[in-house]
């Protein structure tokens, strides 16, 4: 494990940062890690990881 920001590569330890982790077969794994949320922000955006994904609004 490194300390490389997920989106940009830099160390995030320089900076802010934000960890993400999600659940697989019921464990906690990371998904990622992040400089602070505007990286965070930016990775989601490009990767589209929020499309239809949304737990209150219909997006259909
Ligand atoms: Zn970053």
């Amino acid at each position: 494990m490194t300390d490389a920001c997920t989106y940009c590569g830099k160390d995030v330890y320089d900076h802010d940062p934000v960890f993400v982790e999600k659940l697989d077969v019921g464990e906690r794994v990371e998904a990622g890690q992040f400089c602070n949320y505007a990286c965070l922000a930016v990775y989601i955006e490009e990767n589209h990881l929020t499309t239809g994904a949304c737990c209150t609004l219909d997006y259909t």
